[in-house]
């Protein structure tokens, strides 16, 4: 690939949102909160790499320039951090929160050997390095990047200044305290307190994928949001009617006994600032936090659906997809509403169904073990599905036909297992596709398009709801294995289709352009 083509595997997406819907203080809130998310930014490029300016000014090709801001690095984040620039070697796994240097035995040797130091060694919010004498030393976030903190604190709290709510104005000043101390305890309950916010702005060390030695420390990163309040007043809607659609689930009593809830808070937002780790290569349409599992348990969590850059991810990478694989004539029901539709619905069908099996093998998490997360997944796709049908029916649902919310589904199986099986999602979507295929709930042209049979795909979507809430009742782990090995893998008809979807170089992700609102 030249180094156009890997940047032109990124479509560039400006973000914005309707800055009517906010007061004059909350729109001079966003450039402080953005200013703050900049830091963000400078600190994940500094554990990502290091000091960006010697690498961006060493190039002399624009498109390779673009490529190292994209990823932060001279390291290809789609394509497993191959290096992409001449005298670069495979990216260290520890990034730069470690000596490059650095064995995973020299670490747990010093552990072992230092068991006073531990706790500072393992820290989310350390760095390691080494000091004149080359012993290892632990250095704190707050003390390593106390710079960018510093201006980061400073514009949090000029933001919470300008809040006129009384929670969010809390939640950031307990953010700016946390960044100074690296205790971000009780900030993030202060987060999962807020209700009645229209801005919001997640900012932080958060997810701990960017380490890839231990997966101990977490990269900074920050959003910058304001809430879709009619959107999000019908999620709230749907979620009250979970109790009536888990009675009519199409599975025996036992399987349907445990009154749903999803357990966090559900939201749609705009975004209107990416930066750091989530802005790294891949970007998320959906925020699920706080990762620390103590509030988690007894606070909950929050979910947070970004419905921009969903759309994004619609118009430049599921159209372009339908075009080349979707029946002409059924073409015009993918629609941007089923597709928000879909992944709404799936977040709140995670809410249905049964979290303890029936036949005393726990919880299903534990009885389901490794393959947990794809029924799970699996679970809420097709319950989801399943949901829609019945408010479409009821006439809960107003919105599009039966046949939109299909048809778009099945193009965004083409969008999901273009990229394997490997992960969770993946995988839920490759079982799916072929017990689909086997149901005849779509079939495939001569001409290598997709069509959607409406009534057996019906019935499909109900007999695989009952096959999945039965395999996690029964907490049946040989059962779900067996249908992974009989139906997990990409069928050659369907590799040779996603071949045609590669070679009309349909981007894979999108990129932003953001920080000016007007
Ligand atoms: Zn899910």
């Amino acid at each position: 690939m030249t180094m156009r083509e890997r940047v032109a595997q990124y479509a560039t997406v400006r973000l914005t949102t309707d800055l009517s819907a906010l007061t004059p203080n909350e729109r001079r809130m966003l450039p402080l909160l953005i200013e703050a998310a900049r830091q963000m930014d400078r600190i994940f490029w500094l554990e990502a790499y290091g000091e960006p300016e010697p690498l961006l000014a060493s190039l002399r090709d624009p498109d390779t320039r673009r490529f190292v801001e994209i990823n932060y690095g001279p390291w290809d984040r789609l394509a497993d951090n191959a290096p992409f620039v001449e005298g670069f070697g495979p990216k260290p796994p520890g990034a730069n929160f470690y000596p490059h240097d650095l064995t995973k035995a020299e670490f747990e040797q010093f552990i072992k050997e230092h068991p006073d130091q531990a706790a500072a060694f393992k820290s989310q919010y350390s760095v390691i390095r080494r000091d004149a004498k080359a012993h290892l030393t632990a250095l704190d976030y707050h003390e390593q990047f106390a710079e960018p903190v510093r201006l980061a604190v400073a514009a949090l709290r000029q933001a919470a200044a300008l809040a006129e709510d009384s929670g969010l104005r809390r939640y950031l000043e307990l953010r700016a305290d946390a960044l100074l101390t690296d205790d971000y305890r009780a900030s993030d309950l202060a987060w999962l307190e807020m209700k009645d916010n229209t801005i919001d702005c997640v900012i932080g060390p958060i997810e701990t994928y960017e380490d890839q030695l231990f997966g101990y420390k977490a990269a900074h990163e920050a959003y910058v949001l304001v809430k879709d309040k009619a959107w999000s007043a019908r999620l709230a809607k749907y979620a009250a009617l979970l109790p009536g659609l888990q009675r009519g689930l199409p599975v025996p009593e036992a399987y349907k006994r445990e009154s749903p809830g999803t357990g966090s808070d559900l939201n749609a937002y705009d975004v209107v600032y990416y930066a750091g780790d989530c802005n790294a290569g891949s970007k998320t349409i959906a925020i699920n936090l706080p990762n620390d599992e103590e509030i988690q348990l007894r606070k909950g969590a929050r979910r947070l659906q970004l419905k921009n850059a969903m759309r994004a991810k619609f118009d430049k990478i599921l159209v372009p997809i339908a075009d080349l694989l979707i029946a002409p004539e059924q073409r015009r029901h993918v629609t941007f509403d089923a597709f928000f539709g879909d992944t709404m619905f799936h977040e709140v069908a995670h809410g249905l169904g049964i979290k303890q099996t029936i036949n005393g093998r726990g919880t299903v998490r534990e009885a389901l073990r490794d393959l947990a997360g794809t029924i799970e997944e699996g679970k809420a796709d097709i319950l989801g599905l399943y949901m829609i049908g019945k408010l479409l029916e009821s006439g809960d649902l107003k919105d599009g036909s039966i046949e939109d919310y299909y048809v778009t589904f099945l193009a965004g199986i083409f969008r999901s297992v273009r990229f394997g099986a490997a992960s969770a999602h993946g995988r839920a979507n490759m079982l799916r596709f072929n017990y689909f295929a086997e149901a005849g709930a779509f079939s495939r042209d001569r001409d290598g398009r997709y069509r959607v049979n409406v009534d057996p795909m019906r019935k499909a979507v109900e007999s695989l709801s009952a096959k999945i809430l039965t395999l996690q009742g029964d907490g049946d782990y040989d059962g779900a294995a067996a249908w992974m090995r009989a139906q997990g893998e990409l069928p050659r008809q369907l590799a040779a289709d996603l071949g045609r979807v590669s070679d009309a170089a349909i981007p894979v992700d999108i990129v932003f352009e953001q920080g000016s609102l007007d």
